[in-house]
C-alpha cells in the first residue's frame, strides 16, 4: 500500500515536461508555442492567436446559448404556450390585415387612440400564436438593463375562469392591473354575465388598466364575442382584427 501511495504522489508532483517551438499559422504567421509532453509523445501548443480566437468563440457561442435560454425562461414567465415560444411578428398575418411593426409598436407605447387590440377569429386560425408574437414583442421592447417596467401577462380566459377564485383575485389583481401588456386569450362570455365573476374580475381589471393608460390585448371566437368584451367588460375603445 505504502509503495503504491508513494508513486501516485511522484506522478502528481512531477513537473510537466515542456519544449518551446516556433510555428507558422496561415493566418497569424509566425509564433512561439508551448510544447507539453503527453505519455511519452509531443503534443503540439499551436497557434497561441488561433487558440485566443477559438476561446472568444466558443465563449460567444456559450453567453448566446445562456442568453436565449434566459428569454425563454422569461417567456414561459409571462405565461406564453410553450409551442409558441419561438413565434415572431413574421408569423402572423397581421401585416397582411394592415398591422405592421411599427403600429403595433406605436399601440404599445400608448401612442395610438385605442386601448384595446382584440383579435377575432375562428378556432386555428392563430389568435394564440399572434398574442404570443406581440406579448414577445412587448418583452423585448422592455428588456435590459434599466428597464424596470412589469412584464406582459398572458392568460387564458378558460384557464383563468377554471382556477378563479375571490382569494386568487387579490393576489391577481396587481399583477394583471400594472402588466406593461395584459393578454387574454380565448375571451368568452357566458350568457349570464351577473353570475360571471370571471368577467366581473376582468372587468375591473380593464377599469384598472384604462385609468393607467396601459394596453390589453384580446382574442375571441367571434365578432359577436368582441362585442360583448367591447361593450360589458372593456373600458376604454377597442381595435378589432379579424384573422
Ligand atoms: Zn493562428
Amino acid at each position: 500500500m505504502r509503495l503504491i501511495s508513494n508513486t501516485l504522489q511522484v506522478q502528481h508532483h512531477s513537473p510537466m515536461m515542456t519544449r518551446q517551438q516556433i510555428g507558422q499559422c496561415a493566418d497569424h504567421g509566425g509564433y512561439r508555442s508551448t510544447d507539453i509532453m503527453v505519455a511519452g509523445h509531443w503534443v503540439p501548443g499551436g497557434c497561441p492567436a488561433c487558440h485566443r480566437e477559438e476561446f472568444a468563440r466558443q465563449s460567444l457561442a456559450e453567453s448566446q446559448a445562456i442568453e436565449s435560454r434566459r428569454k425563454a425562461a422569461a417567456l414561459r414567465k409571462i405565461g406564453i404556450p410553450e409551442r409558441y415560444l419561438q413565434v415572431g411578428l413574421q408569423d402572423t398575418g397581421l401585416a397582411a390585415k394592415g398591422m405592421d411593426r411599427a403600429s403595433i409598436l406605436n399601440w404599445l407605447n400608448r401612442r395610438s387612440t385605442y386601448d384595446h387590440l382584440v383579435l377575432v377569429g375562428e378556432p386555428n386560425s392563430g389568435k394564440t400564436l399572434t398574442l404570443s408574437a406581440i406579448a414577445k414583442l412587448c418583452l423585448e421592447l422592455d428588456d435590459g438593463p434599466g428597464r424596470m417596467q412589469a412584464p406582459p401577462i398572458f392568460i387564458n380566459f378558460g384557464q383563468l375562469r377554471q382556477t378563479w377564485s375571490y382569494k386568487l383575485s387579490g393576489e391577481l389583481f396587481p399583477t394583471y392591473t400594472g402588466a406593461r401588456l395584459l393578454c387574454i386569450d380565448d375571451f368568452s362570455e357566458r350568457a349570464d354575465l351577473a353570475s360571471d365573476y370571471s368577467a366581473e374580475f376582468i372587468k375591473a381589471v380593464t377599469k384598472v388598466r384604462h385609468d393607467h393608460n396601459l394596453p390589453t390585448m384580446v382574442s375571441c371566437r367571434g365578432l359577436s364575442t368582441a362585442k360583448q368584451y367591447q361593450s360589458h367588460l372593456a373600458h376604454g375603445s377597442c381595435e378589432n382584427v379579424t384573422l
